[in-house]
């Protein structure tokens, strides 16, 4: 596929209060898109279209939560009739829970796997005939390494982003034809509000990332991802060491995942 262009195209970015869905919505409007923006914290997506509108680009705001069919739905219609479609389609919006399993109950698996799997899989579904009619069309899905490379103490989290992981290699196929992209952005340890935001916190994980990469530099391997058409990018060294040693020495990973039980 010729390098995509982004000058004068349409995105969606859900999860744009914040962290890394702020960052990708502000890189885009950087490339010069329009964008819509789904959150619930209202004030700081007003603050965000305020910094698009300030960078020559249209900001559409919806506020909602992705897991509501009717906040997705006005996302859809933002799009459509306030920007005139939609190119890029970015499934940011996450959440997580530290803890081990069999302290947890389903009060905490569920709403995990309804923001990071339900909720961007049916925005696709919703998405998808606008994307048809889009130019070079994609998605984007933000998953992460634990979607490839689970771990202990956050067992719901990485079920959801494997869920996440695997939805997106099915409907890169079945897409493909449709002229409809799909990348996945395995995203390693960043420094973002995320871990301030966990649904439970039942002890820390056990080990902790002291160099967490920054939201931009996540933004902008997912831009050149974006323009390069990638099939997946893990935007973080330490992630992509993981997941290199988890495919050749998969025991050993085991081993350690092991240890910290
Ligand atoms: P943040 O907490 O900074 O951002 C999460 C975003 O999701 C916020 O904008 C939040 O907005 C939004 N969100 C959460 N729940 C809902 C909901 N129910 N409805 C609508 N929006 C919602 O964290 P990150 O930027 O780090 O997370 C972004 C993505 O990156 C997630 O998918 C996460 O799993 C993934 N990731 C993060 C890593 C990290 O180390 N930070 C590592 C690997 C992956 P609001 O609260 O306003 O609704």
């Amino acid at each position: 596929m010729a390098r995509r262009k982004l000058h004068e195209r349409r995105a969606l970015v859900t999860g744009a209060s914040s962290g890394i869905g702020r960052a990708i919505a502000l890189e885009l409007a950087r490339a010069g898109l329009d964008l819509v923006l789904l959150a619930r914290r209202e004030e700081l997506l007003r603050s965000l279209a305020d910094e698009i509108a300030s960078l020559g680009r249209r900001a559409a705001v919806v506020v909602g939560d992705v897991t509501d069919p009717a906040s997705r739905l006005r996302t859809i219609e933002a799009a459509r009739d306030q920007l005139g479609g939609l190119d890029i389609l970015v499934n940011n919006a996450g959440i997580s829970a530290h803890g081990r399993f069999a302290n947890a109950d389903p009060a905490r698996l569920r709403p995990i796997m309804e923001v990071n799997f339900f909720a961007p899989v049916e925005l696709i579904r919703l998405a998808l005939p606008l994307l048809r009619e889009g130019r070079q069309p994609i998605i984007v899905n933000v998953g992460s390494i634990l979607g490839r490379r689970a771990c202990p103490h956050a067992s719901e989290y990485c079920a959801s982003k494997f869920a996440l992981h695997g939805i997106s290699e099915a409907l890169r196929a079945e897409f493909a034809p449709l002229g409809v992209d799909v990348l996945v952005v395995a995203a390693g340890p960043t420094d973002t509000e995320f871990f301030e935001h966990l649904l439970e916190e039942q002890g820390d994980l056990p080990w902790r990332d002291p160099q967490p990469v920054t939201p931009e530099r996540v933004a902008r391997a997912t831009i050149r991802a974006i323009q390069r058409g990638r099939h997946e990018i893990t935007p973080s060294v330490r992630g992509w060491l993981l997941l290199a040693a988890n495919r050749f020495f998969p025991r050993m990973v085991d081993r350690v995942m092991t240890r910290y039980g």
